[in-house]
């Protein structure tokens, strides 16, 4: 069952009550009727369990039936992606959203083959942010991943916090592979994952990563599409998680 994120004044126990854009879709697009259940997570990521009392295009109202646990603690993996070109962007942040990347940086690398176009990187920013939004929704996840502004490989080492390890996917690395490496890392440390675009990294950006203390990380001797590469790490780092939920705050 999706989870449907409303605004933190959306939520007056015991009702939760929606208005604009979602009431609309739940309206319109899903046709829910009075009685049926939805799942709703506000911006604390509180969740809940809400039945349907009144269902309008304008005006969505459900009474709380109960407050959900958290979802257990996923480590925060922040994917620095080179843009990919076209729907194959699109599709990778849809698909890092579901396995649930916190955050994304489109990375402009030396090989990149799409250059953002500044007349229009607003509109690109809020499709990105749809994306992510609607898929993380669909994935019944508590919050959406958030998507920043394009930047360098440098500007993005250089912007990584300190106590984040810096993980580098790199089809020419020989030693070491992504799924013995996890094991060294404390469970929830976060994690910067860079990945290249078509044309993969420049010997000179896999040195400059290395030299800012990124580890380069392999896959297995296969090349691998970007966005392949990308989903695989994010569903190996994900995969060895804790299960238990967190404790209700
Ligand atoms: N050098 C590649 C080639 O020969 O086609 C081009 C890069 S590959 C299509 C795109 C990106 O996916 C790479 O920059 C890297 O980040 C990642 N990647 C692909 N295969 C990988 C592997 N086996 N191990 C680690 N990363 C991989």
């Amino acid at each position: 069952m999706p989870v449907f994120f409303v605004d933190d004044d959306a939520v007056k126990p015991p009702h939760i009550t929606i208005r604009g854009p979602l009431a609309r879709h739940l309206a319109r697009s899903l046709r829910l009727r009075p009685g049926e259940r939805c799942r709703f997570a506000d911006a604390g990521e509180r969740r809940y369990l809400g039945e349907l009392t009144t269902v309008t295009p304008t005006t969505v109202v459900a009474t709380i039936v109960r407050e959900e646990p958290p979802l257990p603690p996923l480590r925060p993996v922040i994917l620095a992606q080179a843009i990919l070109k076209g729907h194959r962007m699109d599709w990778l942040l849809q698909k890092a959203a579901e396995l649930g990347a916190e955050r994304v940086i489109p990375m402009i690398t030396g090989r990149t083959i799409v250059q953002p176009r500044h007349d229009r990187a607003g509109a690109q920013q809020q499709r990105w942010t749809t994306i992510l939004r609607e898929a993380a929704q669909q994935s019944g996840r508590s919050r959406p991943p958030e998507i920043g502004p394009p930047c360098s490989l440098r500007e993005c080492l250089a912007a990584t916090p300190r106590e984040s390890a810096r993980l580098l996917l790199w089809e020419g690395e020989e030693e070491t592979r992504l799924a013995r490496w996890l094991p060294r890392l404390p469970q929830l440390q976060p994690i910067h994952l860079f990945v290249g675009p078509e044309g993969g990294f420049t010997p000179e950006e896999v040195a400059e990563a290395v030299a800012a203390g990124a580890q380069t990380v392999s896959l297995g001797p296969l090349i691998l599409r970007a966005e392949t590469a990308a989903l695989a790490a994010l569903a190996i780092i994900h995969g060895d998680m804790p299960t238990e939920p967190r404790a209700a705050s």
